[in-house]
């Protein structure tokens, strides 16, 4: 009898008795929830308010006369609905995330704690100066080693996600453009193998795209990139380690290449993972590059949880950086909000994330510079360990080694009639959360797996004899069994084209 990493039994018979269905739609201990406003009435309440006496409305005819429409629970009935829906939720504090290119690792406990420490979770952005200091300070120390760790200058703080970091890089390099009047610079590259954003941020920013095909290999085609090299080209917007898992090796040609015609070198820092303590960006010829601190350096995110995307910028963008910035001065720390010079402007409202700034530093601290290194390498090794151990029994999409992530295509499953959405809805059964899927783009039914650092052998082995069992069970003909997974989900398989096609986004009585 095999299990899944919950403790339920995966063996065909088990499959047969939770086939069944319940009464209460309820699955063993786990409860079925229906939205708030399908169990609650308007007339309950958690709290009793005495009703108001001599109190004249002032609305006149502006006052509400018809129901607010607000559900109404008892406290308890409030408490259960959230505690049920909270536990619908996978996490990476339930196990093994292996969602390539998001870096779901381990949020340690040490950062929240640092954060929710009332010096620093009370603050208000409206305070006065003399009171925030020590904020201001953490601030400018966390962008010191943003700027070591990278090698680069300067470094933008603001930023509140990576594509939002793009926004900031690309918008440094437009308004380096335009103060050297180059109107005529508007196409950047960008590699097939690039995340959406960026070919997103670049037409955002005024700018046309050029795409650059991947080589065998998975890397920029150099001979493609040559013959697009031009005097109209504004920059190019490069991931490395890319989408695919892999160090683009010609990167230092690449950035010869673009600032050889007057371009900028846009590098996208969401896999930096994979660099830390190894390699630093400022030496590849990189101009600009947002980091994820919500995936590098460890702040919680997915399913809505806030990011930070501070933009380190070369000496040649500096001067565009927006505001704010923290200066120090003779009489302490100070937030410098207004644009001046070439500043290209402001980004946000306020400064960027607090609690993400601690959190991140929180983690460089607690790490070192060799504990920092020494997540890259385990990153890396247990990508690698992932990638070997799976290779003979599906197909890795390039030979050698990859970097944090490892990355498959369907080859294993053709014929099989197993796509890898049903492999994917499989690995749910087994208690996994799926790897990414069908990106990148330049891979055939691309299975992206990111185990990161957190993972121990032991945790990183029971994966791999689940997917290899899945990848037999594949090509043993079994593919009903992939076509009605999963079956020990909530809900199986949801009508996701419809969902995106037509989203209900309001809830009303009538449907
Ligand atoms: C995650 C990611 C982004 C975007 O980051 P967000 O914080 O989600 O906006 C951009 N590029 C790559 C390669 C990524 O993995």
């Amino acid at each position: 009898m095999s299990m899944n990493t919950q403790g339920r039994q995966t063996t065909p018979e088990a499959i047969t008795a939770v086939e069944h269905k319940t009464v209460s739609g309820n699955r063993g201990l786990a409860q079925a929830e229906k939205l708030i406003f399908e169990i609650g009435t308007p007339r309950r309440s958690g709290v009793d308010f005495p009703k108001l006496k001599g109190v004249k409305p002032r609305l006149g005819t502006m006052a509400r006369t018809d129901e607010i429409g607000l559900p109404g629970l008892s406290e308890p009935e409030t408490m259960r609905h959230y505690v049920r829906l909270s536990q619908k939720n996978y996490a990476i504090d339930m196990g093994v995330y292996p969602l390539g290119s998001c870096t779901m690792k381990h949020n340690p406990r040490l950062n929240e704690k640092m954060a929710r420490l009332p010096g620093f979770a009370d603050l208000h952005p409206l305070q006065p100066r003399g009171t925030v200091q020590g904020a201001l300070e953490l601030m400018a120390e966390l962008s010191d080693w943003i700027c070591k760790l990278t090698g680069m200058p300067v470094v933008a703080m603001s930023p509140k996600a990576g594509a939002h970091g793009e926004l900031c890089g690309m918008m440094a390099i437009r308004a380096a453009l335009d103060a050297k009047g180059a109107d005529h610079k508007r196409r950047v590259l960008v590699p097939e193998s690039a995340h959406g954003t960026n070919p997103a941020t670049a037409v955002l920013c005024g700018f046309s795209i050029d795409s650059i095909p991947a080589n065998d290999a998975g890397r920029v085609d150099m001979a493609a990139l040559r013959s697009k090299i031009g005097d109209d080209v504004a920059g190019i917007m490069l991931t490395n380690p890319n989408t695919c898992g892999l160090f683009e090796n010609d990167i230092i040609e690449i950035a010869e290449l673009i600032h050889g015609c007057g371009g900028y070198f846009y590098c996208d820092g969401a896999n930096f993972n994979a660099l830390v303590g190894r390699v630093r960006p400022g030496d590849l010829g990189i101009d600009a590059m947002h980091l994820n601190l919500h995936k590098t350096f460890s702040t919680p995110h997915g399913g809505g949880g806030p990011g930070s995307g501070p933009t380190v910028l070369s000496d040649a963008l500096a001067p565009y950086a927006p505001v704010p910035y923290v200066e120090k001065h003779k009489d302490g720390w100070r937030l410098v909000e207004n644009a001046d010079g070439d500043s290209f402007g402001r980004m946000t409202a306020f400064h960027g994330q607090m609690g993400m700034f601690v959190r991140a530093l929180s983690y460089m601290l607690s790490h070192g510079s060799d504990g920092l290194k020494q997540a890259t390498e385990d990153a890396v090794l247990n990508a690698n360990y992932v990638q070997a151990s799976l290779s003979g029994e599906m197909s890795p999409a390039f030979g050698g080694i990859c970097m944090h992530e490892a990355l498959f295509s369907d080859a294993f499953l053709e014929g099989t009639g197993v796509e890898t959405l049903d492999f994917a809805k499989a690995m749910i059964d087994e208690g996994y959360h799926p790897m990414t899927m069908y990106f990148p783009l330049v891979v055939k039914g691309a299975m992206l797996i990111e185990p990161t650092e957190s993972e121990s052998k032991a945790e990183l082995d029971r994966f791999i004899d689940v997917m290899k069992a899945l990848a037999r069970r594949a090509k043993a003909g079994d593919a009903e069994f992939f076509k009605a997974a999963p079956i020990y989900a909530p809900l199986r398989r949801l009508d996701e084209t419809r969902a995106a096609r037509k989203p209900v986004l309001r809830w009303r009585d009538d449907n």
